[in-house]
């Protein structure tokens, strides 16, 4: 099987490593990294104050947490995906759809540079 060539992971790397500091910094705002596992994240829920006796306070918290789970599962997600094309120029095994195994369109890439499948499969990725 062709693989990419060096060129092409090194423009595509760069890419991926600019998307992965602005989604870690957007994942921040709403969450936080789990300890015991850097690929799960955690919402967090605002301004958290666990001895809060209000109820509404706690309604509050509440929401709060339901909102940044929203906004933080799909961020999740893109993270989690850029991670791996990161790990798969590592291991020069980038740019191969995960279904098929065929080389994932160029301009998809280009698009997409975190692309797990070629245009045919992108919606029978599991997550
Ligand atoms: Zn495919």
């Amino acid at each position: 099987m062709k693989k990419q060539n060096t060129t092409d992971g090194e423009v595509f790397k760069k890419k991926l490593e600019q998307e992965l500091t602005v989604l870690e910094t957007e994942l921040k705002t709403v969450g936080h990294k789990n300890p015991n596992n850097p690929k799960d994240w955690e919402a967090s829920s605002g301004e958290v104050d666990i001895n809060a006796s209000d109820l509404a306070d706690i309604a509050d918290n509440i929401e709060s947490y339901e909102s940044n789970t929203a906004i933080l599962k799909p961020l999740e997600k893109q993270y989690n995906d850029v991670k791996s094309a990161l790990a798969k120029i590592k291991n020069d095994t980038y740019g191969f759809c995960e279904i098929c195994e065929k080389v994932i369109e160029r301009e998809r890439l280009s698009a997409i540079p975190s692309a797990r499948t070629c245009v045919a499969h992108k919606d029978q990725v599991r997550n």
